[in-house]
């Protein structure tokens, strides 16, 4: 298997090299070498900002394609609450439901359900005050990795939950079995995903050893043909079964406010949540219990795979929620069932730090501050690298020269101008043969 797996890929043949991209991404991951985005696997979070800000539709995000519910014996579709967004005039989630069962899925399981679960155990958990608060959502896997990989201090404040995704996909699966009488293997659970990061914790889940999903499916994949389904349903199955806080989970938002808990914040948009997570780090975000981060703006509904501007869909959903119960899934008493909580800690992920050799990494921290005052420090993203800072980081690192920043080399262009005219007046100045 390879040491990382991403949703979010470049389409080379569609790239120009006009640098749009470098200064969007959060974790300093993309560089224009040779003409050409390359993106550095070991930095990318899978967030989608540059997918969204290509104007040449050259990042895209990998995903399930419909053709492999014909692996499985017995398919069951997992519809993240962003889904019911995407329709117009949606007044009731069972056209929505029955749809996806006539697209050929033999069960639906509201991720929605899980969510109302999520939120009572993150309530229970948050109750007792064994975690450090703030406590910061697990949710948005985005964030847990830009977490991971930028803000170590951080890393122990993460709620020690799975996702709603993956505790639906283990019901799901556990009541397939039970229905059926099908071994697991047989039984296919698909994420209806709004975004390429689950798509990526699927392959390679934080907190958890092996992902219970078997593939994530873009909501923009699945859109066309289900509204064509719900356009032409002769009767609607009665499916579903959360209510304004399972679905409330689609927006920035929703996951904080049924903590039914004042003292939280929820942010949005991947510079906010950066913004959020450096106020955290230097302890200025004291007073509150929880923070919710979507590293998409509206949330969910903002995801790059989603059809709809996640504004109208926010709306949409809010409009919907009129017509729901306050929650229709409820946890048993006694402990949080084990099935939803992370095997283990978030570990941080040193790749953003120069070297594990604390000696080496201060030389070089030296070294860049050096280099980095050749710079004009106009950040202009000519050398392909989103800041003269990340320039100079680069070139330490060996993989660039300082020339092919335009305006060193330009300097070097001038010098040599200068020294040669200088020699060449030298030249005139000297007594030509026969003269003396
Ligand atoms: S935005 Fe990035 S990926 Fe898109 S064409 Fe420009 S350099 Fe290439
Ligand atoms: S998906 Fe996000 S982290 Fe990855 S390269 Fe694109 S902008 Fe950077």
């Amino acid at each position: 298997m390879a040491e990382f797996y991403h949703s979010v890929t470049l389409n080379e043949s569609k790239c120009v090299g006009c640098t749009n991209c470098i200064k969007r991404c959060p974790t300093e991951a993309i560089r224009v070498r040779n003409g050409k985005a390359v993106i550095a696997s070991e930095r990318c979070i899978d967030c989608g900002e540059c997918i969204r800000i290509c104007p040449h539709h050259a990042k895209r995000a990998r995903f399930t394609h419909l053709s492999r519910l014909s692996d499985y014996e017995y398919n069951i579709a997992l519809p993240a609450p962003a889904l019911y967004g995407q329709f117009n005039n949606l007044d009731d989630i069972d056209y929505v439901l029955t749809g996806l069962k006539q697209m050929g899925f033999h069960e639906v399981f509201e991720v929605s359900r899980a969510a109302e679960l999520v939120s009572e155990a993150t309530r229970k958990l948050m109750e007792e005050g064994n975690l450090k608060r703030p406590v910061i959502s697990s949710a948005c896997p985005a964030v847990v990795r830009l977490i991971r990989v930028r803000f170590p201090d951080l890393c122990d404040h993460v709620l020690p939950l799975k996702a709603p995704m993956e505790t639906a996909a283990a019901m799901a699966k556990a009541e397939a079995v039970e229905k059926t009488g099908l071994p697991l293997e047989k039984i296919g659970c698909f994420f209806l995903t709004p975004c390429p990061a689950k798509v990526t914790d699927i392959k390679m889940p934080l907190g958890i050893e092996k992902s219970m999903v078997d593939g994530a499916i873009a909501i923009s994949e699945v859109f066309p043909e289900l509204s064509h389904k719900m356009d032409h349903l002769d009767s609607v199955e009665p499916i579903a079964n959360s209510g304004i806080i399972g679905v409330g989970w689609a927006t920035s938002g929703g996951e904080s406010a049924a903590l039914l808990n004042e003292k939280y914040l929820a942010a949005d948009g991947i510079e906010n949540v950066i913004r959020v997570l450096e106020e955290i780090e230097d302890e200025r975000i004291g007073e509150l219990d929880f923070i919710e981060l979507n590293a998409c703006a509206g949330g969910c509904v903002g995801g790059v795979l989603c059809v709809e501007n996640p504004y109208v869909a926010k709306a949409r959903i809010q409009r919907l929620r009129k017509y729901l119960p306050v929650s229709q899934n409820h946890l048993q008493g006694g402990p949080i069932p084990q099935v939803m909580g992370w095997n283990g800690s978030l570990e941080f992920s040193n790749v953003l730090t120069l070297s594990t050799d604390l000696k080496e990494a201060m030389q070089m921290m030296v070294e860049i501050d050096k280099i980095e005052e050749e710079f004009p420090g106009l950040d202009c993203g000519a050398c392909g690298a989103p800041t003269c800072r990340a320039f100079a980081e680069d070139v330490v690192k060996g993989v660039c020269r300082k020339t092919e920043c335009v305006f060193v080399y330009r300097k070097k262009m001038q010098k040599v101008a200068s020294t040669l005219s200088e020699l060449e007046g030298e030249a005139a100045i000297l007594p030509k043969e026969g003269e003396n």
